[in-house]
């Protein structure tokens, strides 16, 4: 009677719960804090290793199986909370075992990585997949968005492979334990900005990143953030500069934009200073910022590149010559 939609699927094979126990690196002043449970299988073993285990498991029916199984088993040493991890307020530990059910491996990870004050490691137990992107590294087929997330905030590493015989049930897909260090000190980003960022990079991994930043989409959204932050710049400063002045020269070309009016192609009869305002005025603007774009790319030798080769250390350094220049992704 396990439960399918909790990911109940029980390890079975005791050598490799001392494989996990003992690669772990458990001190035995060691806080654990351990996630799903279950029966009880790993809890036993964290117990003899650490000081004390706290283990949050959100099937009731587990708690009491787990209270009948450590009966005589002081409080001091395990702590058994009944709730949903991701709705729990984390104590503090040093070390975090878990085999957890696959389907909230995402923000129980991004949870833990904001976890603060940072843990030492945390050892868990992830779907083969989703494992193989956390360690990817620049140029392999997994790379991807989660990659960069997670290396941002930590050193992550490959354990041990696990197949899908060792648990009861058996799950549809092999597993693998990693390794997760928090980093020390923490790299610092906004996190909004550093999002925004990452996925239009990912949009399409594979393509240059002038091709992704020439895009009209990307182009108009980062212009709109880009007056949004000049027009808030202005109004701080509250005086006459140098910033006002382009401020007036965007207001035009919004104002023609607006009219909806044409390029007048037959270049003869018109009043030829009001044409330099009109259309020279709008396509200028336009072609400005996109050059501006263009020209921080080329500043940092990203034009030719891809995201799918990317290191974490060139994310942060393209995204700071973005903000540098005034460019922002929220
Ligand atoms: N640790 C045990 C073992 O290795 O044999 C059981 C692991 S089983 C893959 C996952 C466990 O996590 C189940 O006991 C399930 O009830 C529990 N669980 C599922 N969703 C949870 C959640 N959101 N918060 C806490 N525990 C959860």
């Amino acid at each position: 009677t396990f439960h399918k939609s909790k990911g109940q699927h029980i390890l079975k094979n005791p050598l490799l719960v001392d494989t996990i126990v003992q690669k772990s690196g458990i001190k035995p002043t060691d806080v654990i804090l351990e996630i799903g449970p279950g029966t009880g299988n790993l809890t036993k073993k964290l117990l003899d290793a650490g000081k004390k285990v706290i283990a949050v498991e959100i099937d009731p029916r587990m708690v009491l199986e787990l209270q009948k199984r450590f009966q005589g088993t002081p409080s001091s040493r395990l702590m058994v909370i009944q709730g949903d991890v991701l709705k729990t307020e984390l104590p503090y530990f040093d070390i975090c075992v878990a085999n957890i059910p696959y389907q909230i491996s995402s923000p129980l990870t991004f949870k833990l990585l904001n976890h603060q004050p940072a843990f030492r490691c945390a050892i868990i137990m992830f779907q083969r997949e989703f494992a193989m992107r956390l360690v990817a590294q620049p140029g392999d087929k997994l790379y991807c968005r989660l990659t960069v997330n997670t290396q941002l905030h930590a050193r992550i590493s490959h354990l041990l492979k696990v197949g899908r015989n060792n648990f009861r049930p058996p799950p549809k897909v092999d597993s693998s334990v990693v390794r997760i260090e928090p980093r020390k000190p923490r790299i610092e980003v906004k996190q909004k900005e550093w999002d925004g960022f990452l996925r239009i990079c990912f949009n399409r991994k594979n393509k240059t990143l002038g091709a992704i930043f020439r895009q009209k989409n990307v182009i108009s959204m980062l212009e709109k953030n880009y007056k949004t932050v000049q027009a808030l710049k202005i109004s701080q400063e509250g005086s006459l500069n140098e910033a006002d002045t382009k401020m007036d020269f965007s207001n035009i070309a919004d104002f023609i934009d607006d009219q909806g009016m044409e390029v007048d192609d037959d270049g003869v009869d018109d009043d030829e200073d009001e044409m330099d305002v009109e259309d020279g005025g709008a396509d200028e603007v336009q072609s400005e910022f996109k050059d501006k774009v263009l020209g921080v790319l080329k500043e940092g030798d990203f034009e030719e590149k891809r995201s799918s080769k990317l290191s974490l250390q060139e994310f942060l350094y393209l995204l700071s010559l973005f903000n540098k220049a005034g460019i922002h992704f929220t």
